[in-house]
């Protein structure tokens, strides 16, 4: 019997790039061909150069048809084969060659928030606003989160699907949720995070809510919502000061990294709700206020990882990856 695969890929759009898919029918599953789009439908080519071409680089269950049908992750390649300006993920691939070495390991936090029409799930749909944060992060209660059901069918989704998440929890604003994915190796983790990413949107549909990566949905007195980016090498995992080494670092390419963390990351890098300023590096054990924090395990054990907890909930996995694996990766001895 024929088989659906949904074959999906990262778009052209700007300043933050969303997700586009169709539907192959094929007779099976056995050999991936690549495939086209219409790139002047989606800010990747003008319309007499129209052609783009997708090549299956990450496939996996789709949950939501089940059966044999699949998903397929791909990158965009212009029609001579080589990679398109919008695709991130060839660098990456690159940069993780490179540094293979290291043995990177990345997991990475991705806080998101659903809306139903103009408001955040949870907000009266008057205008007015609900109860200040304090009891809504992992929180139970009627009263306390909103869209559990949404998100124990992303969960069970990305499970069925055989993705690596790690964890779930509702965040500090209502409406606002995260799951963790990883710890894998650097191309691994951004590939299944923007896998991820695509079943939230698709199950949100179910739902009737918009599933959002905004950074700052909501001004004034509400946390915005991040992706904290914890990564460690071999070394870090085995010993302590390669991990203040490796902070260090980060604190040489202050700007470079900023500059690939996501749109808009001044609006919630802001020095309050649990960020550091934007315009200031700092690193220190336990300390949720600074830009990286070294969890109080690993000062304990002496070795493990580090936590970069500046980057947006819209940034793109593959850059933050590909940049924390250059400016480490370059510094490690
Ligand atoms: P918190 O909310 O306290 O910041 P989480 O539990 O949400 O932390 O996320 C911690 C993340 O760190 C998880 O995604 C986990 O997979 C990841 N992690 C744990 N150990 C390592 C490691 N050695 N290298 C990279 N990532 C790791
Ligand atoms: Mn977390
Ligand atoms: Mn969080
Ligand atoms: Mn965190």
């Amino acid at each position: 019997m024929a088989i659906r695969a949904e074959y999906i890929w990262i778009d052209g759009t700007e300043p933050t790039q969303k997700m586009r898919s169709k539907t192959k029918i094929m007779k099976d599953a056995s050999n991936l061909p690549i495939w086209g789009f219409d790139g002047s439908s989606t800010n990747q080519a003008p319309g007499d150069k129209s052609d783009c071409v997708l090549q299956p680089v990450f496939s996996c269950p789709d949950p939501i048809r089940g059966g044999d049908n699949i998903l397929v992750l791909c990158e965009v390649l212009y029609t001579d084969m080589t990679p398109h300006v919008t695709n991130a993920r060839a660098a990456t691939r690159e940069w993780a060659e490179k540094h293979a070495d290291k043995e990177f390991l990345f997991g990475i936090e991705q806080e998101y928030t659903f809306f139903q029409g103009a408001r955040p799930l949870g907000f009266p749909s008057d205008g007015g606003f609900p109860a200040p944060q304090g009891g809504y992060y992992c929180g139970v209660g009627a009263d306390e989160v909103f869209g559990r059901d949404v998100v124990e069918s992303h969960l069970e989704a990305c499970l069925d699907a055989g993705l690596h998440i790690s964890g779930i929890n509702a965040e500090v604003m209502p409406g606002q949720w995260e799951f963790q994915v990883g710890p894998l190796g650097t191309l691994e983790v951004s590939d299944e995070l923007w896998m991820a990413r695509y079943l939230l949107y698709r199950i949100g549909e179910e739902f009737e809510v918009s599933a959002t990566l905004y950074p700052k949905p909501v001004r004034g007195d509400w946390n915005g919502a991040g992706a904290h980016t914890n990564f460690s090498t071999k070394a870090m995992r085995e010993s302590y000061q390669p991990n203040i080494d490796a902070a260090e670092a980060l604190g040489t390419k202050v700007e470079e990294h900023i500059a690939v963390y996501g749109f808009g990351i001044e609006e919630r890098l802001t020095g309050l709700h649990e960020t550091a300023s934007y315009k200031e590096y700092s690193y220190g054990v336990s300390d949720r206020g600074a830009s990286v924090r070294i969890p109080w395990q690993v000062e304990k054990e002496g070795k493990g990882y580090i936590e970069d907890r500046r980057p947006n909930a819209n940034m793109d996995p593959y850059k933050v990856t590909a940049r924390i694996v250059e400016t480490v990766g370059d510094a490690a001895k």
